[in-house]
């Protein structure tokens, strides 16, 4: 056994911040204690610190803060090397520079490769967990999945559902995207820390036939999670 204390100030919620400022339990002199990576105790140095293991590796990080991973419940990998492209809105934007960026995608290797990249980029600004798109390829959701998997993170994730109004080289049908979604549950749903969403990108690319196919599968798997786009300006929400 390798036991780390750390001795800092600590962060941490109860529940939910917003629905109480009692949620919020700040140690100003705190300590944390991992064992073979696990968190075994977090609280006030002086209540903790006789459960220090005499041969554990003691930091003092007392100017420092440290709080639970952060969350983000939004994100989409693949656009890692397109962040910040200029355009005039969400619909030009996509023709632009998304779609083409998310075809390299078919490729295993490079998606193997980005998602590795995102995963360390997330790491370092202290995100650990992240509701993500993929493309609309299965291989997409296979490569970040494995990235994820290797460094042992907790993530949601989901192949893109989109059969129609973005280009023939992105398309799936509603019976290929239900038929990959089925397989990618069946191999990452509950496997380790990975969890699925189906992922029906919005409302104008996926027909009703592949919204059908999508609810069928959230009946069969309710514990998956749906994540999608609504509307996001005028232009957009007068064409849907
Ligand atoms: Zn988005």
């Amino acid at each position: 056994m390798t036991q780390t204390a750390y001795r800092a100030q600590l962060l941490t919620f109860r529940d939910a911040p917003a629905l109480s400022d009692d949620n919020a339990v700040y140690e100003t002199d705190g300590l944390f204690l991992v064992e073979d990576g696990r968190v075994v105790a977090a609280g006030a140095y002086a209540a903790l610190r006789a459960a220090i293991a005499p041969a554990a590796i003691a930091r003092d990080l007392r100017d420092k803060l440290i709080v639970p991973g952060f969350i983000d419940s939004h994100i989409h990998y693949p656009q890692t090397e397109m962040i910040a492209s200029p355009a005039p809105g969400l619909l030009p934007w996509l023709n632009t520079y998304t779609f083409p960026t998310e075809r390299k995608f078919e490729d295993p290797v490079y998606a193997r490769e980005t998602a590795g990249f995102f995963i360390d980029e997330l790491l370092a600004c202290g995100t650990t967990t992240a509701l993500v798109y993929c493309t609309v390829h299965k291989q997409s959701a296979d490569a970040f999945f494995s990235e994820s998997e290797s460094r042992n993170l907790r993530m949601i994730a989901g192949k893109v559902l989109m059969d129609r109004n973005c280009p023939e080289y992105l398309r799936d049908t509603a019976q290929s995207g239900y038929d990959d979604s089925a397989e990618l549950i069946a191999r990452w749903h509950g496997r380790g820390c990975q969890e699925y969403a189906l992922t029906p990108r919005f409302a104008p690319t996926s027909t009703e036939a592949q919204l059908e196919a999508c609810a069928v599968l959230a009946r069969q798997h309710q514990n998956v999670y749906i994540q999608s786009h609504v509307a996001e300006n005028t232009d957009e929400i007068k064409w849907v």
